[in-house]
């Protein structure tokens, strides 16, 4: 499949990986937006939100879980973090293979740009 995200699952390219298990993968944004930019992805190719299924009810509950265990590593669980979730080209979804953005180290803005 011809996708960069499930090409950098594979290591296939290199990221900076910063959480792996069975089903979830988690890597440094190559272009950070704020201090802490990390991109937490299902190792399961799921092109946008809309194709997630009953199926992935875990799944989706794992990518969440491994966001928190991020930020609290990262040791800004208390102070705050913002996770994002682009769907498709108005939001700016520009890789369509879902991730969540963990953003933090910095104060957010609302609403966002
Ligand atoms: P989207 O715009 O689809 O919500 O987010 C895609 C994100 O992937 C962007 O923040 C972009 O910087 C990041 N990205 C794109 N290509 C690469 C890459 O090759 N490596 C890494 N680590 N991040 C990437
Ligand atoms: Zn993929």
């Amino acid at each position: 499949m011809n996708c960069l995200f499930c090409r950098i699952i594979d290591k296939k390219i290199p990221s900076k990986i910063v959480y792996e298990d069975e089903r979830v993968f988690a890597f440094e944004d190559i272009n950070p937006q704020a201090p802490i930019h990390i991109l937490i992805i299902p190792k399961k190719h799921i092109s946008t939100t809309l194709d997630i299924t009953h199926e992935d009810n875990e799944l989706i509950g794992d990518l969440f879980r491994a966001a928190n265990k991020i930020a609290k590593d990262r040791g800004v669980a208390e102070r705050g973090f913002r996770l994002v979730l682009n769907c498709n080209p108005e939001s700016g979804q520009t890789i369509y293979h879902i991730h969540l953005h963990l953003l933090a180290g910095r104060v957010m803005h609302w609403p966002p740009g």
